[in-house]
């Protein structure tokens, strides 16, 4: 009789690897490097990172409260998921970055930025240690430490190998807008260098072959990208490599964009496989060598050795040392990511707070509410429940899952009203069907999604904006002479003082290339074709930081459209 539609999450896996300074030796520094000391008499704030979600704290924040530092080996945001364009130049670098500098005083902040990279957090000292990364200044002494009184850790994750041998030697990344522009090299590179007249055919062959390692968003969007540069631009100038060229996708799961709605992943699998991207599916990586990559084929145990001239690696993401030593201060040693609470407060580390891709809110809670809500449902006599029942059971769902959109079709509505008209009409009691493996699938689903909540710029950007609202408001308390502790319980009343953060999923979009994507609505809406990459660029030119980057990524479409891709390679 019901349906539920919920909005969703998805997930970050990470690998743990760490070479930081010891412990001993981080106190060290700190206590002889000059320790910023705020002279205001406001609490300090040091945001670690300038990413989506150190960046949408700042925007956020109400930088008069506190003594705001931040931290951040580049001085500059990047719009993500804009990075694959750049690799084919549909976009240039330089129209997707906006300094942190100016993004700061456009917004009226005041706030110190260190462009430094954190070594150390010494949360027993409430201290962070940082290194000067610029070659420039004094070479004997690099590091500097801050204090703090709030730490907010948003410094993203690292992009993870799961050790597979070859990885870090031989494979491009696509993190950063410098990765970005190595694999735009580089495959120029490859198509310069089979041109060359003493090439022999298996070496050109070999030259052209592009290997893919990943079907998420990141590897399915990259390949469209180069597909469309190799086939829109660069074989117009190089007309006599056309039958050399080869792009593989090597995926582990067995479909691409397996966390996107099977009707998009099937369609992207099909688009690929018409345009001739070889698509392996269920293929496990063995290791990569120089020039070849070796990969297993799960299902018949087959070993394949193929040759490449340029790998690109995008399997997820890995943890950052500077985290995983935290973690073992903190005893969060077992995790892959920072565990916080539903207020993104760090388990066992007080005055810390986690957002984006280094940190993720533990689920204790959800698994817990979810069994109740399923004893709940059992209890009710094979589905029959009361009015009562049904009424108890609908208020537990929504109060504990406020983003579940509860639907009921328009004639069970009717129904449903029917009945209890009828009931109160006759004084008599009445019962609903509840259909409870609908019921139960509904909530598992809603509990799965909760378990993994997405590594995504769109998160980072809501818990950077959640968290510093957080910030604004509790201020506010200090001057009415509460403590200002941050989100907490109110003692004695078993509630909080902030709504803890809730993620609200506004979609997701796959480029497929050729002009057209795919965008998964919340719910169970999907959109695919060239209206939908009409959309796609209307929503990245909104969403972009500033009007500068606006007009510059508008002015390189349009630019792309009309001149094609740029093809020099540039040193
Ligand atoms: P980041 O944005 O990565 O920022 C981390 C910051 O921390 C950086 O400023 C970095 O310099 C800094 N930092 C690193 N180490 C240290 C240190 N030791 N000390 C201090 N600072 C440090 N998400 C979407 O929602 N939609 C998309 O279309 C999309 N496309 C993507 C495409 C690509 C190619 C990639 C790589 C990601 C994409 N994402 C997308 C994911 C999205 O970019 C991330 O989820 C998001 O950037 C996470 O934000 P963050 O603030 O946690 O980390």
């Amino acid at each position: 009789i019901l349906g539920f539609a919920a909005s969703g999450c998805l997930g970050a896996g990470v690998l743990v690897v760490f070479a930081g300074e010891s412990k001993p030796q981080a106190q060290a520094i700190a206590s002889d490097s000059k320790v910023a000391k705020a002279g205001t008499g406001k609490k300090r704030v040091v945001v670690l990172g300038t990413g989506w979600g150190g960046m949408s704290f700042l925007k956020n924040l109400d930088s008069t409260l506190y003594d705001v530092s931040i931290v951040a080996p580049r001085n500059y945001f990047v719009f993500t998921p804009l990075l694959p364009s750049v690799t084919s130049g549909s976009v240039e670098a330089r129209s997707i970055i906006e300094p942190v500098r100016r993004i700061v005083r456009s917004k009226g902040k005041q706030v110190q930025f260190h462009e430094a990279e954190c070594i150390k957090i010494d949360a027993a000292n409430k201290t962070v240690v940082c290194r000067d990364v610029s070659q420039m200044g004094p070479s004997d002494k690099k590091e500097f430490a801050l204090q703090y009184d709030y730490l907010v850790v948003a410094v993203g994750a690292t992009t993870n190998t799961f050790d597979t041998k070859g990885v870090l030697e031989y494979c491009h990344f696509l993190k950063e807008v410098y990765d970005a522009e190595k694999i735009k090299k580089s495959i120029l590179t490859c198509f310069e260098s089979a041109s060359l007249p003493h090439v022999k055919e298996e070496v050109r062959k070999k030259l052209l072959s592009f290997v893919i390692v990943g079907g998420g968003p990141t590897g399915v969007e990259f390949a469209a990208e180069l597909h469309d540069f190799i086939h829109d631009d660069l074989l117009n100038l190089y007309p006599h490599l056309h039958n050399d060229v080869k792009i593989t996708l090597v995926q582990s799961g067995d479909h691409i964009l397996n966390t996107y709605d099977e009707r998009i992943s099937k369609y992207a699998e099909q688009k690929f496989t018409r345009e001739g991207i070889h698509v392996n599916t269920g293929c496990r990586v063995l290791g990569v060598q120089a020039g070849a990559i070796d990969f297993k084929i799960k299902s018949t145990g087959q070993l394949v050795n193929l040759p490449y001239g340029m790998i690109v690696w995008s399997t997820g993401i890995g943890t950052r040392p500077v985290i995983a030593d935290f973690m073992s201060q903190i005893e969060q040693n077992d995790r892959r990511v920072l565990a916080t609470d539903e207020w993104l407060r760090i388990k066992n580390c007080e005055g810390t707070f986690g957002i984006g891709d280094c940190a993720s809110i533990e689920q204790r809670r959800v698994v817990e509410d979810v069994s109740y809500l399923f004893q709940l449902a059992d209890k009710t006599n094979s589905g029959r429940l009361t009015i009562e029942e049904f009424v108890e059971v609908m208020e537990q769902v929504r109060q504990r899952y406020p983003q579940i959109n509860i639907y009921m079709e328009r004639q069970h509505m009717r129904g449903v009203l029917e009945l209890l008209a009828d009931a109160i009409k006759d004084g008599r009691q009445a019962s609903i069907q509840l259909d409870i493996d609908h019921f139960k699938q509904a909530i598992s689903k809603v509990d799965s999604q909760m378990k993994s909540m997405p590594a995504t710029a769109q998160v980072a950007a809501q818990q950077g904006e959640y968290l510093a609202h957080c910030f604004n408001h509790m201020t506010a308390e200090v001057a009415s002479h509460m403590a200002p502790e941050g989100p907490m319980r109110i003692r004695g009343k078993g509630r909080h003082r902030f709504q803890p953060f809730q993620y609200q999923h506004l979609g997701q979009f796959a480029p497929l290339g050729g002009e057209k994507a795919a965008y998964e609505l919340p719910g169970d809406w999907v959109s695919i074709g060239r209206s939908t990459q009409w959309l796609w660029y209307s929503v990245y030119a909104s969403k972009q930081v500033s009007w500068r980057t606006r007009t510059l990524v508008v002015f390189d479409w349009t630019k792309r459209m009309f001149f094609g891709r740029d093809s020099s390679r540039v040193e």
